[in-house]
């Protein structure tokens, strides 16, 4: 299968390093100009599970996709929330009517801005649990095991998405096909919606946030919103399920750990994907009548939080 990575960050890379090892055809595009130069230079690097990795992938900037070739049989995007309708416009050329396209992008909406890139019947949703992070340009840690979940968005998608898991379960990418997506999507942003901004509004780690508490109302109030507004999109989340999941993490064996957007926001000044956990929920629920203060307050500081550190001018001006 020919497969375009869109976005070679951290999971890009690891995506793209397990399936190029079973003998895909792999490229990769990215917008971060250092990115491309040192995998260019150097190939992609990975410390995978302790082994250094070197695999040698073609790789593209947005300025250097060509129409001309061969178009990818799938698109796996994996750039940040806040970058995907850049890059999508970017890949535009080489999507064939034939082609599809995978997002397994943390929160909630992103078909959203597919559906203008892409029919709805060549679009594949899911999440995934391996984890991955950029130690630098070209470089990657890859550490643990995981797993993926995917669904085509609609029927007529199924056979293909169906040869996708085949292909990552040969890749070991430990794949299963779902029956309801969308369901473990919002789950999914749940966990996001509560964990990434609150530690990173107040700076801490998983188990210190669980330490406070106002956490536990917290987490119901948030998730309470999560779950008003997914029931208008016809699913119905299991309040009390997804409560003891999130709190679950809290005496769990990453208490110690900083979710994500900490890392992007309070590290390294980046901009989150907070329009697209908290936000959309905010946004969804402005649409069908419902208020989510909690949401449209943690989406707000969010925001002002990324100003204060620069964040917004640094994703201009490096992505
Ligand atoms: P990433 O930040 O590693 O990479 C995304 C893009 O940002 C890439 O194009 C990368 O080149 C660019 N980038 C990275 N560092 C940069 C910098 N300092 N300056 C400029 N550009 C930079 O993102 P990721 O962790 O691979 O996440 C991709 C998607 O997968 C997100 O939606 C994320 O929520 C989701 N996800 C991530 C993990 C994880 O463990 N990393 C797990 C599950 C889901």
């Amino acid at each position: 299968m020919k497969i375009t990575v869109v976005g070679a960050g951290g999971m890009g890379s690891r995506f793209a390093i397990m399936l190029h090892q079973t003998g895909h055809n792999v490229e990769l595009v990215d917008g971060w100009q250092d990115n491309v130069d040192a995998i260019r230079a150097n190939g992609l690097k990975a410390d995978f599970n302790g082994e250094p990795v070197t695999v040698k992938l073609p790789i593209y900037s947005p300025a250097e996709v060509d129409a001309t070739g061969e178009k990818p049989d799938l698109i796996i995007v994996f750039t940040k929330s806040n970058q995907l309708r850049s890059m999508m416009e970017a890949v535009k050329p080489i999507i064939s009517p034939v082609t599809y396209v995978l997002c397994l992008l943390n929160g909630i909406g992103h078909e959203d801005i597919l559906e203008d890139y892409v029919a709805k019947d060549h679009l594949i949703l899911g999440i995934t649990m391996w984890t991955a992070g950029m130690t630098g340009p070209g470089q990657v840690t890859l550490v643990g095991n995981g797993d993926v979940e995917l669904q085509n968005f609609e029927p007529a998608g199924e056979a293909f998405t169906k040869q996708v898991v085949q292909v990552f379960t040969e890749a070991g990418l430990n794949p299963k096909y779902s029956e309801n997506v969308k369901y473990s999507i919002w789950r999914k942003a749940c966990v996001n919606g509560t964990l990434n901004c609150l530690c990173s509004l107040l700076e801490c780690n998983i188990g210190e946030l669980g330490s406070t508490t106002v956490a536990p109302d917290l987490l119901h109030t948030i998730i309470a919103e999560f779950a008003t507004v997914a029931a208008k999109e016809g699913i119905d989340l299991d309040e009390q399920e997804v409560y003891d999941h999130v709190a679950g993490t809290f005496t769990a064996n990453i208490a110690g750990h900083y979710p994500s957007m900490y890392q992007d926001l309070v590290k390294n000044h980046r901009a989150t994907e907070i329009d697209f956990i908290n936000g959309a929920v905010w946004r969804k629920g402005q649409k069908y009548g419902i208020p989510t203060p909690y949401c449209a307050l943690l989406t707000q500081l969010i925001h002002a939080k990324e100003q204060l550190v620069g964040a917004v001018e640094r994703t201009k001006a490096h992505v």
